[in-house]
Parts: structure tokens; sequence; C-alpha cells
């Protein structure tokens, strides 16, 4: 029977296939006890995932470098002898063969026991042991889960299906639409996690937030995924699959259209040039954007190199693959930020602190640059080293206070200085530049322009830590709204400061490649966007469209306005001529 299951667009296009359902293993417990038959595979499975989570510890340890090596790697050594363990081990097996528990049952109970007995002592320090325990444990969880879902991925892996799952991590995502997935369908999530821009750079249709999915759909049900409505069609009708053929014919044509613009310069209605640049994260990104005519490389994210790498990449890979960015742009500058690991880009690098209490808030982007100096300064050895291939600019994320971006400098000087003694031939200047994408940074952006080059502004951050609402977080959907007047107001502080140092000023959010915001950012006197390739062709259209004249007029009537509906509103004004 057809059925429509409601979400989030996180990513456009729609596709048709089976659906393939990723049960969330780590989320949910097993308690129903254990047939006789599966006790000895089930122990083996427990012994498995101790044998992982051993790995990962050893793993851990080996990428640890100086400073951090000294005070974590106590901790480490603390919990890797907890895992060792034989009375742990033993108690589990036990609780497996005689109490006929699943595993994942006995580490929750034999977790919940120890954490009790540890709460009861008078002693402090024994009592914080009781947290070690907790988080070796989940550690096993952890691998226990990824030993399930990895065979889970081997299944999602046949072509022509639609992934139904809890959440999907930006890592599993490039694995995932390399091995054939047509569309991403998640019961959880929001369209401005990493997630969903990656999906959006992928070609992956993508909704988020589909309340019920997992329970509602079964593996092989025939489903079609509008990413622009926001649906799931199960068992789609014949209008259903009718309307999916228009769509194909449709996008085909929309997509001859844009086409033509491909190479063209970007103009406003009224002759004002602007200038496009793309954001990449892969090296493919940098080709389709130069057959579109950008102006460079705005964002080259460099954090998705440390995810897919096993362990960190060494100075070589690094620059091997900053160098090939460089030679690919051919000519055109190229943005490469550093390194922006922690929040919700931290899977794989084992950089990342494990348990923040609040990662969005914490040790994110330089913050954990200037931490761990041996990986920062590999790093920029690797982009000075490439810079030499051709004009590369260097971004720094997550900045608050101008001292931060005039260490990172005096790091950059050092590095340059030891790499030319040792016969490298560096540029002799470096643009530096800062993303403004902390409330702090935006409002002090004047001390901040002194020091720095030129700025690009995180929409998609700003937008989370000016209204307080997480970007991954699907309950406050409604309340992330980068059109938000306090957000545009902040924008159009930020834009004109830097226009008043000469400085250049580009917007690198998704909202620079959203057609939907063309108006308001020309309103605000953006000049420079950078976007995923794909938006490109339909920004420049979008953008070609705006009269910047009658928007710039507009601008202190749009500051004013107390909510969106009213700048909604001003901006149809405008744009119909009224
Ligand atoms: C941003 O925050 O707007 C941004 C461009 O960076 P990222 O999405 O990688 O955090
Ligand atoms: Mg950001």
């Amino acid at each position: 029977m057809r059925r429509v299951l409601t979400g989030n667009p996180a990513a456009p296009g729609m596709a048709l296939g089976r659906v393939r359902l990723e049960q969330p293993a780590r989320f949910s417990i097993d308690n129903t006890p254990l047939p006789d038959a599966e006790v000895e595979a089930e122990v083996a499975r427990l012994e498995g995932a101790f044998t992982l989570a051993r790995e990962d510890m050893a793993e851990l340890r080996r990428k640890l470098h100086g400073a951090l090596a000294r005070e974590v790697g106590e901790f480490i050594d603390a919990h890797a002898q907890l895992l060792d363990d034989p009375e742990l081990i033993a108690s589990l097996r036990a609780m497996i063969r005689k109490g006929h528990y699943r595993a994942s049952a006995a580490l929750k109970a034999q977790r919940d026991r120890l954490v009790a007995v540890f709460d009861d002592m008078d002693d402090p320090y024994l009592r914080s042991r009781g947290e070690d325990v907790g988080h070796v444990i989940a550690r096993v969880q952890s691998a226990l889960a990824r030993q399930t879902s990895s065979e889970e991925k081997k299944l999602a892996t046949r072509v022509g299906e639609i992934l139904v799952t809890e959440s999907v991590a930006p890592g599993e995502l490039a694995h995932l639409s390399s091995h054939g997935i047509l569309a991403v369908v998640a019961g959880s999530g929001s369209s401005y996690s990493h997630s969903a821009i990656l999906a959006r750079s992928l070609h992956l249709p993508m909704l988020v937030n589909v309340e019920r999915v997992l329970e509602d759909l079964r593996d092989g049900d025939l489903a079609l995924v509008d990413g622009v409505r926001g649906e799931v069609v199960v068992h789609p009708a014949a209008q259903d699959l009718a309307q999916y053929r228009t769509w194909q014919r449709d996008s085909l044509r929309e997509g001859q259209r844009l086409a033509q613009l491909a190479g063209a310069e970007t103009y406003t209605r009224d002759g004002h040039k602007l200038r496009l640049f793309a954001n990449a994260e892969r090296p493919e990104d940098i080709e389709r954007a130069r057959g579109l005519g950008v102006a460079g490389i705005g964002l080259y994210r460099t954090e998705f190199l440390f995810l897919a790498h096993d362990g960190l990449p060494s100075e070589d890979d690094q620059f091997a693959a900053y160098r090939d960015v460089v030679l690919g742009a051919g000519g055109l500058p190229v943005t490469l930020r550093t390194l922006d690991l922690g929040a919700d880009k931290a899977d794989g690098s084992g950089l990342v602190m494990a348990s923040e209490p609040n990662p969005a808030l914490g040790v994110r982007g330089v913050r954990l640059s200037l931490r761990q100096l041996d990986v920062f300064v590999t790093q920029l050895r690797a982009i000075l080293r490439a810079s030499c291939y051709g004009p590369v600019r260097i971004l720094v994320p997550m900045v608050t206070d101008a001292a931060e971006l005039v260490e990172v400098r005096r790091l950059v000087e050092a590095c340059a200085r030891d790499l030319r003694t040792a016969g490298h031939e560096i540029p002799d200047q470096f643009e530096i530049g800062a993303m403004v994408e902390v409330p702090a940074a935006a409002l002090n952006v004047r001390a901040l322009l002194e020091v720095a080059d030129f700025l690009a502004i995180g929409s998609n951050d700003l937008t989370q830590y000016v209204l307080a609402a997480d970007r991954n977080n699907d309950q406050l959907g409604t309340l992330y709204q980068p059109a938000h007047p306090a957000v545009l107001r902040l924008l159009a502080w930020v834009i004109g400061r830097a226009r008043i140092a000469r400085k250049p000023v580009c917007l690198c959010g998704e909202i620079a490649g959203d057609p939907t915001f063309a108006a308001v950012l020309i309103a605000l006197g953006l000049e420079d966007f950078s976007m995923l390739p794909d938006r490109i062709l339909a920004q420049r259209d979008a953008l070609s469209r705006c009269d910047r004249g009658a928007l710039r007029a507009l601008a202190p009537r749009l500051l004013r306005a107390p909510d969106h509906a009213t700048i909604v509103k001003l901006l149809e004004g405008a744009q119909s001529g009224k």
C-alpha cells in the first residue's frame, strides 16, 4: 500500500530504489536471552570487540605526540590495563554462558554494577576511577557495534539501494556513495550537518529527521525519495512514477539550460561584478569547479583528508594531496583551511577528545591545532611546500580571538624558515585569513582585521552559535535559521567592516550557494561567494536576476526587521520592483 513519510530535505534530487535498512545497533541493547546455540559465537564476538578496543587504544597511543602524549598517555595506559583485566573478561564470559546475556547487555549490566561500586567509595580518587570503567566499557560497546555495522555496511553496498538509517556520519557517507547507494533517509539529523553538506557535494539525495522511518519501512520495500519536498513514498503508485519521470526530464532540461552559464562571469542584473568561488573537500571537486568557471577555491576542507585516512596523514601524504589540489586549480587561488576537527567531525582521526562535555563549544578547529602542535606544524609544513605550485591562502577555522591568528602566523613563519633552511623554495609572503564563525570574532572583527589578510564567514557555525542552536540537532530544526535578523545583522557588520578595511571577505557557509539567499546577501553587500561546485550555476543564475542597487538601498530596512517573515516580505517586494 502506498504511504508517504515526511522529513526535512537535506540534499536535493530524487531517487527510486529498494530500501536497505540499517538498524542502529549502537543505540539499542538487546535484552532478550541468547539461545543455547548462539552462546559460543557471542563469546567470540565479545572477545573480538575487546581485541578491536585494544587495537584502538594502541593506535591512539601511537598517534599522540609531545606534551599531549604525556598528559593523555597515562589515561590510555590505565584504560588499557582495564581492558586486560582477566576478572572483567571472565565475568562477562560467565554472564553470556550462564546467564545467556547478549554481549552488549552483559557489558551494560557489568558497567552499571561497577560504576555503582565505585560511586559508593569514600576516596574521591577511587570514585573517579568509576568513570574510567565507564569509558572503557563504552569503547568495547562501540567496537561491538562496529563489528555489527561493518557487516551491515557490506550488505548495504548493493547497487541501486536507498539507505535507511538512524543517522549517518560524514565518513560513512563517502564510502556509501562510492558503493552505489542512491539516496539516504535518516531518522534524525539536520540539513546543516556536515553529513548533509557532504551528501550535497556527492549528489546523493538525502532526507533527515524522518519520523519512525526505521519502524515503518521494511528491507526491500520499493521507495521513491524526493529530496526537495522531503518525502519518501513507499510502494509508489503510477502517478508517483510519472512524477519521477517528469523530474528526470525537467532536471535534464534545467541542467542543459544552466550548463550554458558554465565558464561565464557573474554579474547582477544591474551589471555589478561578483566573484564565485568553490568549496571543495575532494580533489574531484576542483576539476568540476574549474569547468564551471570559478574565481578560485574559497574553502578547501582539509579535515576530510584526515577523516578518510587510516591514522594521521604524514607531512608527505598531505603535501602530495595539497599539491594536487593546487595543481588542479590551474593557477587559480586555493584557500586551504587548516584542520577543523572536533564537534561532529571527530570520527577516525583519534585526535579529538572522546568525551568532551560540549564538543561544539570545546576543543575544535584552531583550538585543537594549537594544542596539538606536532600535528599542526606537520600540516603547515605540507601547506607551505604545496604553495610553491600555485597561489595558496591559509584559512584558520574557529578563531575566537585575534591572538590565535597571531600565533598561527608565528608558527607559519617559523615553519617557512625551517623549510627554507632545509632547501625548500617557499614563497616570501603568505596570506593568512580567519574564518568568522564565532560570534565574538564577528563582533570584534576590527581587531581580527588588523591581523588577518582576508576573512571567510562560516555562516553554518555562526548561525548555530548566535542562535545557540546545534546545527546537528534535529529537534531545533526550525530554530536554526540563517536568515534570522540577528545573524543578518552580524553578517552585514562583518562585511561592512572588511570593506572599510579593504580586505577581501567571502562567505562560505551553505547559504552562499542557496538561490533563496542570493538577494539578501547582495543586499548586505557581499561580493565574494564560495559554494559547492554543484551550486555554482544555479546561484550564478539567481544572482544575475538580482538588482543590486535596489537591494543595497533596502539594506537598512532589512537590518531593522524584527523577524524573518518581514525580511522575506521586503525581499519579495524588492525583487518584483515594488
Ligand atoms: C561554516 O561553518 O559555515 C563553514 C563553512 O565551515 P564548516 O561547515 O566546515 O564548519
Ligand atoms: Mg565552520
